[in-house]
C-alpha cells in the first residue's frame, strides 16, 4: 500500500497547481489522472496561447447558484499571484483584449511551468492511471495499485470536450460522499437554431461584428458587447459564447446588431439627404452581406428610393436590426462548450479551504465545482484560486 498525505484526482490546471503548491509546503502529494497527456485542455486553450488568467477578475465574473462562494479563494490568490509566477519562469505575454492575457509562444509554456512547480514539490505523477473506487477513510483503488491518502482532493474538471479525457466522475465522487450537485449544462458554447428558422442566415456564415447581445432578466440578465459570428447552424463568437451562459433553453437572446449607431436617426436622415435605393443605403451603414440578407425577402422595400419610404418602415427596420429577438433550439452542446456550468453544490463546501462540509479530507477545486467564469481567464483564474485555496489548507503529516 503506497502512502501520501494528499491524493490530487486529475492533472489539469486546478490539479496541477494544487499539487506543487501542497509538496513545497512539504506534503507528500500524488497528483493522478486518466490520460495519457498532461494539461490537454490547457494545451488548446486560448487557440494554443492559453488565456491563463485575466487582470480584472473578481467575483463579478462568475456565474454560480451561490454567487458569493467564489469571493475568498479570489481574494487570497489574484491575477497579479499568477502573472508573478508566469514573470519568475520568464514566460512572455501580452494583454489582448479586456484584461486577458496570453503566452505570446504557446500554452505548453504555462504547462511546463506548472510541471516545474510540481518537480520542486517532490510531487509524484502517476498517469496514465486510474482510480476504480475511494472508500471512506481514503483507500483508492488504481490500476496501480491501493493507495492511502489523509486527503483527496477531486480536481476532474467538467463534461466539456469528452475526447480529450473530460469525465463525469468527480459528480459521482461528490454523490458518493453525500454532495448535492447542481444541475450541468454546457457554457461558453455556440447557439443553435432550427434549420427552417436559420435557413435565411445561413448565407452570413463567416460573418463577424460586433454586437451587443442580452438575455434573461433583473438577477440573472445578461448583456455583453463583444464580437458576433454567424454559422451554418446559428452564432457564435465572444459575444454568444459569453451570454450561452446566462441563456435558458426556451428563452430568446435579444441582438442589437448595430451597437454603435442610432439606425433610427441614421435612416431618417438619409430618407432627407440621399435618393439612392433602401438596399444600397443600408449597406452603408452595415455590412453589405447583412444588409442584402436582411432585406432579401422584401424587395419592394429594398429597391424602393429613400425618400420613397414610409417613416414607419424604416423605423421598423431599425428595429428589428437593433432589437432582433430570437430563441434558440440549443447549443452545440460538451462537444465544443469550453466549460461546464453547474457542478458540486458549493453550499455544502468551504469557501476558505474548498474542503466538503460532509467528509473532512474531501476537497474539489477548479470546474468541477459550481463557479464558471466567463469567456477571457476567469476559469483559469478560478482554478488557480481554488487550487491555492485548498493546498494552502491541506494538512500535512
Ligand atoms: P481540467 O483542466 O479539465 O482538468 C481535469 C483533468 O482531470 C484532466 O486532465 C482530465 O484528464 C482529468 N480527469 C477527468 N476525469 C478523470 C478520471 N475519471 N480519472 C482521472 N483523471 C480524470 N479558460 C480560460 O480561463 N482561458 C482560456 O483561454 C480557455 N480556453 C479554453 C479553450 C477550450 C477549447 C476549452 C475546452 C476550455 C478553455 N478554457 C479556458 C476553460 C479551462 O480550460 C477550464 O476551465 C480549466 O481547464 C478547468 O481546470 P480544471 O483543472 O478544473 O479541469
Amino acid at each position: 500500500m503506497h502512502t501520501f498525505d494528499a491524493v490530487v484526482i486529475g492533472a489539469g490546471a486546478a490539479g496541477l497547481f494544487c499539487a506543487g503548491m501542497a509538496g513545497q509546503r512539504g506534503l507528500r502529494v500524488l497528483l493522478i489522472d486518466h490520460a495519457e497527456k498532461v494539461a490537454e485542455k490547457i494545451r488548446i486553450s486560448g487557440g494554443g496561447r492559453c488565456n491563463f488568467t485575466n487582470r480584472d477578475a473578481g467575483p463579478a465574473n462568475f456565474l454560480s447558484a451561490n454567487p458569493h462562494f467564489c469571493r475568498s479563494a479570489l481574494a487570497r490568490y489574484t491575477p497579479q499571484d499568477f502573472i508573478g509566477l508566469v514573470q519568475r519562469h520568464r514566460i512572455p505575454f501580452h494583454e489582448k483584449h479586456k484584461g486577458q492575457l496570453f503566452c505570446d509562444e504557446s500554452s505548453d509554456e504555462i504547462i511546463q511551468m506548472l510541471l516545474r512547480e510540481c518537480e520542486a514539490g517532490g510531487v509524484a505523477r502517476w498517469q496514465p492511471c486510474s482510480v476504480n473506487a475511494i472508500s471512506d477513510g481514503f483507500v483508492l483503488d488504481t490500476s496501480r495499485g491501493m493507495v492511502r491518502a489523509r486527503s483527496v482532493v477531486i480536481a476532474t474538471g467538467g463534461l466539456s470536450i469528452p475526447k480529450i479525457g473530460a469525465t463525469d466522475f468527480g459528480y459521482r465522487i461528490a454523490k458518493q460522499f453525500g454532495h448535492k450537485l447542481i444541475d450541468t449544462r454546457p457554457a461558453l458554447v455556440p447557439l443553435t437554431f432550427d434549420a427552417g428558422q436559420w435557413a435565411p442566415f445561413v448565407d452570413l456564415s463567416g460573418l463577424s461584428l460586433e454586437a451587443r447581445v442580452t438575455t434573461g432578466e433583473g438577477k440573472s440578465k445578461g448583456e455583453f458587447l463583444e464580437d458576433l459570428l454567424f454559422t451554418h447552424r446559428g452564432l457564435s463568437g465572444p459575444a454568444i459564447l459569453q451570454i450561452s451562459s446566462f441563456w435558458s433553453p426556451g428563452t430568446p437572446i435579444r441582438l442589437d446588431l448595430a451597437p454603435a449607431q442610432d439606425l433610427q436617426a441614421d435612416l431618417a436622415a438619409a430618407k432627407n439627404a440621399s435618393k439612392r435605393k433602401l438596399g444600397n443605403e443600408l449597406a452603408e451603414i452595415l455590412p453589405r452581406r447583412l444588409a442584402q440578407t436582411w432585406l432579401a425577402g422584401k424587395p419592394d422595400l429594398a429597391e424602393k428610393p429613400m425618400p420613397e419610404l414610409r417613416d414607419r418602415d424604416l423605423q421598423a427596420l431599425a428595429t428589428g436590426l437593433q432589437r432582433w429577438e430570437l430563441t434558440p433550439s440549443g447549443t452545440e452542446g460538451y462537444k465544443k462548450a469550453e466549460v461546464t456550468a453547474g457542478g458540486v453544490d458549493t453550499r455544502e463546501l468551504s469557501s476558505q479551504t474548498l474542503e466538503s462540509q460532509k467528509t473532512a479530507g474531501l476537497y474539489f477545486i477548479g470546474e468541477v465545482v459550481d463557479v464558471t467564469g466567463w469567456l477571457g481567464g476567469y476559469n483559469f483564474q478560478w482554478a488557480w484560486a481554488s487550487a491555492a485555496a485548498c493546498a494552502q489548507a491541506l494538512p500535512g503529516a
